[in-house]
């Protein structure tokens, strides 16, 4: 395994962890409640909306 590989790896999963740890705004009541309850899937604490969406980012 080349030099360097490995750490790569790690930024990128650390950046995938930050993004999921954001806090998203609420397509349905338009509250900052979005939480990630699984991969790709979101919901709201406020509403208790579901939503699917990217596994780390919440769009939509
Ligand atoms: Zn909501």
């Amino acid at each position: 395994m080349p030099v360097g590989y490995g750490k790569k790896i790690r930024q990128a999963v650390t950046e995938a962890k930050k993004k999921s740890a954001k806090k998203y705004k609420c397509p349905s009541c338009s509250r900052t409640a979005m939480k990630r309850v699984a991969n790709g899937v979101w919901q709201c604490r406020k509403c208790s909306s579901k939503f699917a969406s990217g596994a780390f980012e919440f769009s939509g």
